[in-house]
């Protein structure tokens, strides 16, 4: 089909080796040597559609996706498996940790390889990819655990599949009478949206199941016009939409970056669900800020900006140990039926009787 045709040829144009970068003057050739070493261990590849912004010197999107030096020092804190997918992993490809959901995750590959990415110790690499066989262990074992009602595709990104693969493995999981909703968790809207075509439409509105999308993305700078028309066709043919962002230094840490990056959310119907604190994986140190101050900036949102815009903060603790969605504004049981509040407008301290 010509559509797949237009996708797969602008995901051949990104940029995937130092020699481009370099050749672009988007990192030094006095950096290559050092540079390689970050390549040898973590993928490379830049969207074509943020090339020319990120040699105008655009930072928000540099930082996510031009390898860096400081990739190679790692912290003994850091895991390369910073939230203990394989401790509920039961099957190849499955990770079943809360008991009415699993993730499954078809594919390694993505569409782009971000610096700070949690599963960059797999992604990028075809070898990682599940194989036929396991797949279809994987299948019966979401068949044969009735307590699933949602199955996430993630990975890697479950879009970059190709429309043939991706209809039977949706065909599979439709076949499952007790799974009743099917989430994707993907970045392909903001850094390949030509892969949004009429045929991937057609093939997710197939499926007899509700279709939830979570897309990933972490500046305002993403919500090109090409990335709107995306979403605006998703939204459109009633696929409801979420964003998922990873609260990173110099990209959304400050009030304004961060303000932006939701209100334009809100404004394309994209509705902001989790914030996540990065994880610890290996050589992302340079993009973590304190907690506290992660606090505080997710704190300030309340009252200044809509409701709308607000998402929970998260933190995946390492071990496997589970989501945790950090309040920002506690009620405190101070005594016996007398709760202490602070109030969003001002900060200041006000007590009231409930039970
Ligand atoms: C994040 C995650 C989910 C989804 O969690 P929600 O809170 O429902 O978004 C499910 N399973 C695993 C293993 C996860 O890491
Ligand atoms: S798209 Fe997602 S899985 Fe792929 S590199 Fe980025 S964060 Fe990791």
């Amino acid at each position: 089909m010509i559509s797949e045709k237009n996708w797969a040829k602008e995901l051949a144009k990104s940029l995937i080796n130092l020699n481009q970068l370099a050749e672009k003057s988007i990192v030094p050739a006095s950096d290559l040597q050092d540079l390689q070493k970050v390549k040898d261990t973590f993928d490379i590849r830049v969207p074509n559609l943020f090339i020319d912004d990120i040699v105008k010197g655009n930072n928000a999107l540099a930082k996510q996706f031009i390898p860096s030096k400081n990739e190679i020092i790692f912290l003994p804190e850091e895991l390369e498996d910073p939230i203990g997918d394989s401790r509920w992993s039961p099957v190849e490809g499955i990770v079943h940790r809360y008991p009415d959901r699993v993730l499954f995750k078809p594919t390694y590959l993505c569409g782009v390889y971000c610096r700070f990415c949690f599963r960059r110790n797999k992604v990028s690499d075809s070898a990682n990819n599940i194989k036929s066989d396991n797949a279809k262990i994987a299948i019966d074992y979401i068949k044969s655990h009735k307590e699933i009602w949602e199955v996430i595709l993630t990975g890697g990104d479950p879009l970059v599949l190709t429309d043939k693969i991706l209809q039977k493995l949706l065909e599979e999981i439709s076949s499952i009478e007790h799974v009743k909703i099917l989430r994707f968790h993907t970045r392909i809207p903001s850094v390949l949206p030509s892969r949004v075509t009429d045929s991937l439409i057609q093939i997710l509105k197939n499926t007899n199941k509700s279709i939830w999308i979570a897309v990933h993305m972490n500046s305002s700078e993403e919500f090109t016009e090409e990335a709107k028309t995306a979403l605006a066709k998703l939204i459109d043919n009633g696929i409801p939409v979420v964003l998922q962002s990873v609260l990173l230094k110099d990209i959304n840490d400050t009030n304004i970056q961060l303000v932006s990056l939701l209100k334009s959310a809100i404004e394309n119907r994209v509705k902001p669900y989790y914030i996540h604190y990065p994880d610890l994986a290996k050589g992302t140190e340079h993009f973590r800020i304190p907690l506290k101050r992660a606090i505080e900036l997710i704190k300030g949102l309340r009252g200044q900006i809509s409701g709308l815009c607000i998402p929970h903060l998260i933190i995946d603790i390492p071990g496997g140990n589970g989501k945790i969605a950090i309040n920002t504004h506690t009620a405190r049981e101070s005594k016996k039926n007398t709760w202490e509040f602070e109030s969003p407008l001002d900060g200041t301290k006000i007590t009231v009787q409930y039970p």
